[in-house]
């Protein structure tokens, strides 16, 4: 289990993160989500020991983790980390630099878990390619294949799909978060895409403020989210008399008391969200059709549709 108790760092005098605590159980998904500058990178790098805290501890297991005042060499076998700039060795292959750190003593060994990385992260028709020519996901996917090639108890992986395509995305991340939970291993993964979080999440943390404002299960906070900051991760949202409604909450009806004013169609896909004004206030509905600007709407707010 790793442990986070009253965790408080600053780079300088204005602190980044100020008590924060939390556990995360052997095999738990984590999610950290925050806006951009929250800290989330910060966090990743401290509970791998890349810096000395302010104040607090962190445990993995009975390990605690040490910055470098306290420890010669960064880092610690048992976690790896991938963080938004993934150092790759440029001139040797794809498979090369995934095996780098298995042991030659055992070929049999490093070719098998080489080959079974390279499928997850959907590239071994690159095994033999230099990865200086590759493209900024393809060496995002290498440096993800690598921090996993020695089986590590925990990892911490920040942003780690932000570099890939959308063609490829859905697929590598059902591969990646799939082979973590089949080994059992601890993830923890800071994003900003909701994507990251819903259908892969055992729980998500919040960051605003320097704090951890909820900690819970994504479901639990997508249905009964407690901040627009909350809402707004998972998508478009109105706020009528204070009351968080989604976008696909707000249903056009025959006649209703709330009548709206059509602003703007945007497709969407399966769906066209619908920009409206409601007295002199703007709200967003999902519809199926286009609806014309300046058409009159009238709204009712369908709760049981989450
Ligand atoms: P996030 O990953 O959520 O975008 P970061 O952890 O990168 O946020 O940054 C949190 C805050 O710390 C920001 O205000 C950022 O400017 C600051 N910060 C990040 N890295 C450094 C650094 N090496 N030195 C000083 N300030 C930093
Ligand atoms: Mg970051």
């Amino acid at each position: 289990m790793l442990k986070v108790e009253n965790l408080t760092f600053s780079y300088n005098k204005t602190p980044v993160l100020k008590d924060i605590s939390f556990k995360v159980e052997q095999g738990e998904n984590l999610a950290v989500i925050g806006e951009s500058g929250s800290g989330k990178s910060t966090l990743l790098n401290l509970l791998y020991g890349e810096f000395d805290l302010n104040k607090g501890h962190v445990f993995w297991k009975e390990t605690e983790i040490l910055g470098p005042k306290y420890n010669l060499v960064v880092g610690y076998d048992f976690m790896k980390y991938v963080s938004q700039e993934f150092d790759l060795m440029p001139f040797i292959t794809v498979e090369e630099n995934i095996g780098k750190h298995l042991s030659n003593f055992f070929p049999d060994e490093k070719k098998e878990r080489t080959v079974e990385l390279l499928e997850v992260v959907e590239l071994t028709e690159f095994a033999k390619t230099k990865v200086k020519t590759l493209s900024g996901g393809q060496k995002q996917r290498v440096a993800l294949a690598r921090a996993l090639a020695k089986q590590p108890e925990i990892v911490l992986l920040d942003e780690p799909f932000s570099h890939i395509d959308n063609f490829q995305k859905q697929s590598l991340r059902r591969n990646v978060y799939r082979y973590l939970k089949d080994k059992n291993i601890t993830c923890i993964v800071a994003t900003h895409d909701k994507e990251d979080v819903l259908g892969f999440a055992d729980r998500m943390i919040v960051l605003n403020n320097n704090k951890i404002v909820v900690n819970d299960s994504p479901e639990t906070l997508y249905k009964k989210p407690k901040t627009g900051l909350i809402a707004s991760f998972f998508g478009e949202f109105n706020l009528i008399s204070g009351e968080i409604i989604y976008a696909h909450q707000l249903k056009v009806v025959e006649k209703s008391s709330v009548k709206a004013t059509v602003i703007q169609s945007y497709f969407k896909g399966h769906y066209y969200l619908i920009e409206a004004n409601l007295d002199e206030q703007k709200v967003f509905f999902e519809h199926d059709t286009q609806l014309k600007n300046y058409q009159i709407v009238y709204l009712l707010i369908k709760k049981s549709t989450l």
